[in-house]
């Protein structure tokens, strides 16, 4: 089983999620769909899509003001939150710590931290990738309980340039290890960045690539269901 996670980061209103929903209820699929949506869009889903949310609250429930806590997601049935993207990391600075405090706290409200590491272009290009995405593996993942890792280089999101094969191999690879190491080796271990209809199978057929963590392509019905089909 594949793991199909759309990130409709700040967009889509209710019209645009019904339609949706609608059109993937007749969807036949043995995969795991689950579409991210922003705050006011969390609830509901069907058989073959589930809703997730983007972030979680550093803090369980108080004087947090705009902050939206776990067991406020656990009551909107998220079952599953993006913790780390690239874009809290810049926007909102936030570490390697804050996305594990992150993660345990979803953890501790029984829901599944999509946990999202990659590397910076600067990085890339000093030949630093394996290092600073194990680094960020081991410093973001909770101490116990199930989580997804996502890789997500930095320059891939959004710019239509997706590593090789090649790159995206030795990448999972690394991670693989560094999971088995701990005990983690069932950790399902996802790419992400640029996925569109036409490089999903191949992406989804590399070794060590438990699906794919998608952003633009999962906003329009068009160019989701391909890539939820090209899951085998
Ligand atoms: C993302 O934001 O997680 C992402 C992968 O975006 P895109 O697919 O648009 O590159």
């Amino acid at each position: 089983m594949k793991f199909i996670i759309g990130n409709w980061k700040s967009n889509g209103d209710i019209d645009k999620k019904d339609s949706m929903i609608k059109s993937l209820k007749s969807v036949k699929t043995n995969n795991k769909v689950i579409l991210c949506m922003p705050f006011h869009l969390l609830g509901g889903g069907n058989s073959v899509v589930e809703i997730g949310a983007q972030d979680i609250s550093l803090y369980p429930n108080g004087a947090y003001t705009g902050d939206i806590s776990g067991q406020m997601l656990k009551e909107s049935n998220v079952k599953y939150v993006i913790v780390g993207h690239s874009e809290r990391r810049k926007y909102h600075n936030e570490t390697n710590e804050i996305v594990r405090k992150k993660s345990e706290n979803a953890i501790a409200n029984g829901i599944i931290p999509i946990i999202c590491i990659g590397e910076s272009e600067t990085d890339k290009k000093a030949g630093r990738t394996m290092s600073v995405v194990k680094k960020m593996l081991l410093d973001s993942i909770p101490k116990q309980g199930d989580f997804i890792v996502a890789y997500e280089p930095c320059w891939a999101i959004g710019t239509g340039v997706i590593p090789t094969t090649n790159e995206i191999s030795a990448v999972h690879e690394t991670l693989f290890k560094a999971l088995s190491k701990i005990g983690r080796d069932t950790t399902p271990i996802l790419y992400g960045g640029s996925v569109n209809p036409t490089n999903a199978s191949e992406i989804m057929s590399i070794n060590n690539v438990h699906g794919v963590l998608v952003g633009g392509a999962s906003l329009k019905y068009d160019t989701f269901l391909p890539i939820i089909n090209a899951a085998k």
